[in-house]
C-alpha cells in the first residue's frame, strides 16, 4: 500500500517531488462564520445548542464544575495517572528551560532599553475531542503556558455522549493533573468563539470571560475558527493532517521504521506518511512490512487510506545529501533520522517540526512522554514556524529607559529624521524639552 518512487539517476525537484494532501480551510471559513456570529450574539445557550447539534449531546453545564473535575481524578486508572504524571514531569523540565532571559542594553550615558518577557494574560486551551480524545494534548498546551507564567488559562474541549455531555473523562482528570480548574464542555468552532467573544448566560451573567489567545489543535472548523477571529484573538499554528517523515539508510531496523510510519496514519486518513531512503533494500523490506504489520490493526481502514494516498510513501534517493535536500524541502511535521551517524545528520536538518533521532526516538516517544511537545507545524509550515512551547505564551515588550543626558544627545538625530519623514512635530516634541 506504501508505494515507492525510484527517483535514482534522475533529475527532480526537491519541492515538488513529495505531494501533500489538500486541506482547504479558506473554504470552511464560510462555513463555521455563522456558528460564530450565533456564539457571538446568543452566548452560553448557543454554544450549548451547537454541542447537542454536533456532538449530539447537551452538557449539563457549559461550565464543568470542580467536583466532575475531581472525580474524573479519583476514577483515574493508577497506571494512566503515573504515565501522565511522568509527562507532565518530563514536560515541564523542558518547557521550563525555554523561558528567555531578558536583557538590558545601555547605548550611551542615560540611554537603555530593557528586553523583557511578558506572559499573555489570558488564554483558551482547545483540547480535540471529536473522533478521538487527546489528554496528551492538554498536557502540551498547559504545560507551555504555565511555563510561560500565563495566569489565567482555561481548557475546552466537546462534551460526550458516552459521559453525559462532559468532555472525556481523561481530559478532566489531565486538567486536574495540572492544576486546571477552568473546563468547558465546548468543542468545534463554538468553542474557539466562545472562548474570543466571552459568553454569558440568558440571565447575562458571565459564564466564560473572553481571552487574549487561544491555542490547540483540532479539525478543521477549529482551524476555520481560528483563522476567523484572528485579530480579535492571538492563535497558534493551524494544525493540518498530521506528517511523519522517516529520513534513513541501510542501517535502519524496517520493521521499526514500517511501526512508525504506521502509527502516524493512524491519527487521520489524510495523514502522510513517507520514507526517503538511499537503500533500495530497505524500501523493499519497509514496504513488505507494512503489508504484514496494518492487517488486523486497531484503525485499519484509516491507516490503509492514509498510506495508499498521494501524501504518502517511499521515494528512494541516490546519497545522503539528496535524502536531505528532500527532506528540508518537504518540512514534515515530524522527521525520524535512522542513519549511521543519526545525530551528525540530524543536525544538518533545518526544516522539522521536531526531529527525532536515532531508532530508540520514535515519534510516539514525542507525542506523549519524551518531554518535548506534540503540537508541531504541519503543511510544510515548519519552514517558518515552530511547535508551541513557551515562548508561544510570551511576548516582548520593551522599556525604553532615556534620561534627559541619553535624549539630549539624540535631539539632532530626531530633528533632521523627523524633516526628512516631513513630521516636524515629531522633532518639536524633543526639542521643546531643551527649550
Ligand atoms: P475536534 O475536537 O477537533 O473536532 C470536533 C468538533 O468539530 C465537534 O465538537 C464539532 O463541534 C465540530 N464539528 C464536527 N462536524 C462539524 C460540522 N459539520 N460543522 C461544524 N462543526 C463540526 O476533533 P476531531 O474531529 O477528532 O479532530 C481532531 C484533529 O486534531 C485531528 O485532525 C487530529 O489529527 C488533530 N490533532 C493534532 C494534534 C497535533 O498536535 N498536531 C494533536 C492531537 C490531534
Amino acid at each position: 500500500m506504501l508505494a515507492t518512487t525510484d527517483l535514482r539517476g534522475r533529475d527532480y525537484d526537491p519541492a515538488t517531488v513529495l505531494p501533500r494532501a489538500e486541506v482547504d480551510v479558506a473554504a470552511a471559513v464560510p462555513k463555521v462564520l455563522p456558528i460564530l456570529e450565533r456564539v457571538r450574539t446568543e452566548g452560553a445557550a448557543a454554544v450549548l445548542d451547537l454541542g447537542e447539534q454536533f456532538d449530539g449531546v447537551r452538557p449539563p453545564s457549559l461550565r464543568v464544575p470542580a467536583a466532575r473535575i475531581a472525580e474524573a481524578l479519583e476514577a483515574l486508572d493508577p497506571a494512566v495517572r503515573a504515565s501522565l504524571e511522568e509527562s507532565i514531569t518530563r514536560a515541564r523540565a523542558v518547557h521550563a528551560a525555554q523561558f528567555p532571559p531578558g536583557s538590558e542594553v545601555e547605548l550611551a550615558e542615560g540611554a537603555v532599553v530593557e528586553n523583557r518577557w511578558v506572559p499573555v494574560n489570558r488564554v483558551g486551551l482547545y483540547v480535540p475531542g471529536g473522533r478521538a480524545v487527546y489528554p496528551s494534548s492538554v498536557v502540551m498546551n498547559v504545560v507551555p503556558a504555565q511555563a510561560a507564567g500565563v495566569p489565567s488559562l482555561a481548557v475546552a474541549s466537546p462534551p460526550q455522549k458516552d459521559f453525559g455531555g462532559l468532555p472525556h473523562p481523561v481530559i478532566l482528570a489531565a486538567c486536574a493533573l495540572l492544576g486546571v480548574d477552568e473546563v468547558y464542555a465546548a468543542g468545534g468552532a463554538q468553542a474557539v468563539a466562545m472562548f474570543a467573544y466571552g459568553v454569558a448566560d440568558d440571565a447575562g451573567a458571565r459564564v466564560c470571560a473572553p481571552v487574549d489567545m487561544v491555542t490547540g489543535p483540532g479539525n478543521i472548523f477549529v482551524a476555520a475558527a481560528k483563522r476567523a477571529l484572528l485579530g480579535t484573538i492571538g492563535i497558534d499554528a493551524e494544525a493540518g493532517p498530521t506528517e511523519i517523515a522517516v529520513l534513513a539508510d541501510g542501517t535502519a531496523d524496517a520493521r521499526w521504521v514500517a511501526a512508525d510510519l504506521i502509527s502516524q496514519a493512524e491519527h487521520d486518513p489524510m495523514a502522510g506518511s513517507v520514507l526517503i531512503t538511499t537503500s533500495p533494500e530497505l524500501a523493499r523490506d519497509v514496504a513488505a512490512q507494512v503489508e504484514a504489520q496494518v492487517p488486523g490493526s486497531f484503525h485499519e481502514e484509516q491507516i490503509r487510506t492514509a498510506l495508499s494516498g498521494p501524501q504518502s510513501g517511499i521515494l528512494l534517493v541516490d546519497t545522503l545529501d539528496e535524502a536531505l535536500a528532500v527532506a528540508d524541502a518537504y518540512a514534515a511535521e515530524h522527521l525520524e533520522v535512522h542513519t549511521v551517524d543519526a545525530l551528525a545528520t540530524a543536525r544538518r536538518v533545518t526544516n522539522a517540526g521536531a526531529v527525532f533521532v536515532g531508532p530508540h526516538s520514535p515519534v510516539p516517544l514525542g507525542d506523549y512522554s519524551s518531554g518535548s511537545n506534540h503540537v508541531l507545524p504541519t503543511g510544510g509550515s515548519a519552514r517558518y514556524s515552530s511547535g508551541l512551547n513557551t515562548v508561544s505564551f510570551l511576548r516582548l515588550q520593551q522599556l525604553i529607559r532615556y534620561t534627559e543626558t541619553g535624549l539630549k544627545e539624540l535631539e539632532p538625530n530626531i530633528a533632521s529624521l523627523a524633516t526628512a519623514e516631513g513630521l516636524p512635530a515629531h522633532g518639536e516634541a524633543v526639542s521643546l524639552r531643551f527649550r
